[in-house]
């Protein structure tokens, strides 16, 4: 039998329920990080045909819209910066 009092039983459970929730915390804030995501001006294209708004990956000026394949320009937005 293992010597271990109430108390001290008590104790390693409280801790290792810490340390559960240390590790769930952790991962949580890992995983809000890696799929953060990062919202530019280069990215926000906004088509003047359809008013469909999407994001690009690459920083380019001009890209087709995927709703009606109409050729749309990005403009400099005050309201995103
Ligand atoms: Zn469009």
């Amino acid at each position: 039998m293992i010597g271990m009092s109430f108390a001290d039983a008590l104790f390693v459970y409280f801790l290792l329920w810490l340390i559960f929730l240390a590790i769930l915390w952790w991962r949580e804030l890992s995983r809000v990080k890696s799929y953060e995501w990062h919202l530019s001006n280069s990215r926000l294209f906004h088509c003047d045909s359809c008013h469909h708004s999407f994001i690009i990956k690459e920083a380019v000026n001009l890209t087709r819209c995927p709703r009606c394949n109409s050729i749309c320009i990005c403009r400099n937005r005050r309201d995103l910066e």
